[in-house]
């Protein structure tokens, strides 16, 4: 037999987190036929001596959702040997959407995800109704594989309109209705549902998202509905505190009989020990047979922005109307001194705030970048150094430097993540799913695309927290495993060949970089990858040394419902 591909002399990690060898994969018609030492003939070879050779990674969070329809690579994901991205996590979804209702979803997703509305506008290519009719548009020329998350926002908002954000308590009808929408989302392969407890997630518009003023007894009832079809998983967005105190997440998981993953477990500035206590609640909770899985991101979480933009206040009390209202409204409150002193209690004395809410570490929020020369000294300086240099208060000293460049001033905030210890733990845990990277939101501000090369090159290679070979498994098979991709994330005959081919001794996240190249102009940031020579989806090559091939070989990751329908 001609194979399409021969991969030859690679180190071939498989997935499974079995001891690498070194030999050949060979790949046909899409799939993987076989590995060991192989012989010829194949279409096309490729000499992979030096280099290893293993499934491509799976990004298991990220909200491309309209980013794919003007962009079916989901840049810059494959750069980094990501092969499968899955998209529709808390809460938030484009579909299903009457035409009416598209500036609406847009507004959450620009807002919670920080996303352009004008890209958002200028460029998604909205074609769909439903969520099987959304599955069906994207499924047509995908660069990476594409994994949907039915969102509970979106649902809500079809069944009860404006009143979804307005009105906690859904009536018995509308509850069915949702119900309804999510069966037949999951008869048409959506992987499952996603939610969202974060209570400072408000739209465009300055109001909460749908689901985030559901009821619990909503979210129950509507994860019920996969222990009905008998596949799915389930995400929850901000939801560790509501299942260490009340067990939501237990709930969702019962009810389903499904796996739950929910954001997140970190080394926390605000609460460093805390992770602890987590995971074990989390040990406990999976061996009793209730998977609750918190996720954790291998990067650490750095939120840079202006307070044109920023959303890291957004949960204080006298803050939150100030960052949801208008610029010239931040302008004069900013400017009043009584003001001042109110904002100052909650975010410097902590006065009715806790550590949830924020964390009050001056210390790690810092100037990133300026607007005016003459400040380009404070660049790399917290806000606390700054204000004992300038014999300031902390809040003055944010709040002047800011206003003194019309809030264009650039900050960045450590919030989670950077104890390398205690995430050395949490990433090894097989109670934690690795993964996370948000990629897709966020995107003027960071660039998020890169966590399986800055996994394997941080973490792996520098930091030597475990073997290449688990790491693989980490990224690739464990998250498939999770999500119900039964057909990917391993080297195994007969698996969809998705692969990437890299160098373990140079694989990094690359610098940081500024492109214009979002739909109507706006910048956003990218970090390209570095070490990443081949990413393979369904057997054809999709990047080959950093540059697409023009291939587009993705396919929508359906469930296994689908598969045996
Ligand atoms: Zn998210």
């Amino acid at each position: 037999m001609a194979y399409d591909l021969l991969i030859r002399n690679a180190r071939v990690i498989d997935g499974s987190g079995m001891p690498s060898f070194h030999g050949d994969v060979a790949v046909k018609d899409g799939k993987i036929v076989e590995s060991g030492k192989l012989q010829g003939p194949a279409k096309r070879t490729i000499d992979a001596e030096g280099r290893a050779v293993a499934p491509g990674s799976l990004d298991n969070h990220c909200h491309y959702d309209a980013q794919v329809t003007w962009d079916p690579l989901c840049t810059y994901a494959p750069h980094h040997g990501i092969t499968t991205v899955v998209f529709g996590n808390c809460s938030l979804a484009l579909a299903p959407a009457r035409p009416e209702d598209r500036s609406v979803l847009a507004g959450m997703l620009a807002r919670v995800e920080a996303i352009p509305m004008e890209a958002l506008e200028q460029g998604t290519r909205w074609s769909w109704t439903t969520i099987p009719e959304y599955l069906d548009a994207i499924d047509q020329g995908l660069g990476v594989n594409a994994g949907v998350l039915i969102g509970h926002s979106a649902v809500r908002r079809w069944v009860m309109g404006e009143d979804s954000q307005d009105r906690s308590e859904a009536t018995p009808q509308e509850l069915e209705e949702m119900k309804a929408i999510i069966r037949d989302g999951m008869a048409a392969g959506a992987l499952g549902l996603s939610f969202n407890r974060n209570p400072g997630h408000y739209d465009i518009r300055g109001k909460l998202l749908p689901a985030c003023i559901a009821p619990h007894e909503e979210l129950v009832e509507l994860s019920s509905v996969l222990s009905e079809v008998g596949t799915g998983v389930i995400e929850s967005g901000a939801s560790a505190p509501f299942e260490l105190r009340e067990g939501l997440m237990s709930r969702m998981a019962e009810a389903s009989g499904r796996p739950v993953l929910y954001l997140q477990i970190a080394w926390r500035a605000g609460a460093p020990e805390q992770w602890k206590d987590h995971l074990a609640f989390a040990e406990d909770r999976i061996n009793q047979g209730i998977r609750v899985y918190p996720m954790v991101n291998p990067r650490p979480s750095i939120n840079t922005f202006t307070l044109r933009n920023a959303q890291l206040f957004d949960r204080m009390p006298s803050w939150a109307p100030i960052m949801t209202g208008s610029i010239e409204g931040k302008l004069k409150a900013f400017r009043d001194p009584e003001v001042r002193k109110v904002l100052s209690a909650e975010a410097v004395e902590g006065v009715g705030v806790n550590y949830d809410i924020f964390s009050r570490r001056w210390d790690l929020i810092s100037v990133h970048d300026t607007t005016l020369e003459k400040n380009r000294p404070l660049i790399g300086k917290s806000v606390a150094q700054i204000a004992q240099e300038q014999g300031k208060g902390i809040l003055d000293a944010f709040l002047d430097l800011s206003l003194e460049e019309d809030m264009g001033t650039e900050f960045e905030a450590i919030q989670l993540g950077g104890d390398e210890a205690s995430m050395a733990e949490l990433l090894n845990s097989p109670y934690t799913v690795v993964g996370l990277s948000d990629a897709g939101a966020h995107l003027v501000f960071e660039a998020n695309d890169g966590f399986s090369t800055y996994f394997l090159g941080h973490w792996i290679r520098e930091k030597k927290i475990m073997s290449l070979e688990k790491a693989v498994r980490r990224i690739t098979f464990d998250s498939a495993s999770m999500f119900g991709m039964h057909d990917r994330g391993l080297i195994r005959p007969g698996m969809n060949a998705d692969l990437v081919i890299f160098d373990p001794d140079t694989i990094a996240l690359g610098p940081e970089e500024k492109v214009a190249d979002l739909p109507g102009g706006a910048v956003r940031l990218r970090r390209l990858a570095k070490g990443v020579d081949y990413t393979i989806v369904n057997g054809e090559v999709l990047i080959e040394g950093g540059n697409h091939t023009g291939a587009l070989p993705g396919k929508v990751a359906r469930n296994t419902m689908y598969a045996h329908a």
